[in-house]
């Protein structure tokens, strides 16, 4: 599989360039095709097998130009703030050179500085599920606009907890939209996410 042969804007492939990916790996070639039609996808797939591009390049794909200080079009709920962070970073770097604005939202900081840039605008906003609930709750997060939401390492915000989080965030999302899940496991609590969630997602395993 190439880069190439996915249909990827050439803006995206300068990217691909700048980043030195020069051939996707197996999890990319598995779940971009599939999430460039707008379909669910629900993949096993670890750390270190480029898993958040596989996700991070769909997402930039779909982006609309809305305008400054337009909600959110993507989220990406990750367990904990350092993969939040990298996840960002990893997004960033796919983004390199376009005006597309990227914020990472998570607990043991202030709000305020997230619900500052949150109102001055992102279109993709990685948090962990407790943060980006309160964000939500107190009406500085807006899910209205969103057209992708993506779990990643499900299995380990089951484990740290998240449920009930990530079930609240889930139904305030719009009920048309993408939804990407990735974790290690299948383990049985993913399924059910997947089950009650997720739309006939297609199921690819690394
Ligand atoms: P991840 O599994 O998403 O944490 O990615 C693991 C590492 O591989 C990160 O440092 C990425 O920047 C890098 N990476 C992801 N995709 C590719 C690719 N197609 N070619 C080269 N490096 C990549």
């Amino acid at each position: 599989a190439t880069f190439q042969g996915m249909g990827l804007s050439d803006t995206m492939l300068a990217s691909l360039k700048n980043a030195c990916y020069d051939t996707p790996s197996p999890v990319q070639a598995g779940v971009i095709p599939v999430a460039l039609q707008g379909k669910d996808v629900l993949g096993q797939a670890r750390t270190g097998t480029g898993k958040t591009a596989s996700f991070g390049i769909p997402i930039l794909e779909m982006l609309a130009d809305n305008g400054r200080g337009a909600p959110p079009q993507a989220l990406v709920l990750a367990p904990t703030r350092e993969l939040a962070v990298q996840v960002r970073d990893e997004i960033d770097k796919l983004a390199h050179g376009r005006k597309v604005r990227t914020l990472a939202v998570y607990g043991g900081k202030p709000i305020k500085g997230q619900v500052d840039k949150l109102q001055r605008g992102a279109e993709i906003v990685v948090g962990t599920p407790g943060r980006v609930l309160d964000l939500l709750a107190r009406g500085f997060l807006v899910l209205e606009q969103l057209r992708c939401v993506v779990l990643d390492e499900a299995d380990r915000m089951l484990d740290i907890g998240f449920r009930p989080d990530i079930e609240k965030i889930l139904r305030k999302c719009p009920r048309q939209r993408q939804t990407l899940l990735l974790s290690a496991t299948l383990a049985p609590g993913v399924q059910r996410l997947a089950r009650q969630y997720m739309i006939e997602p297609t199921m690819l395993d690394f």
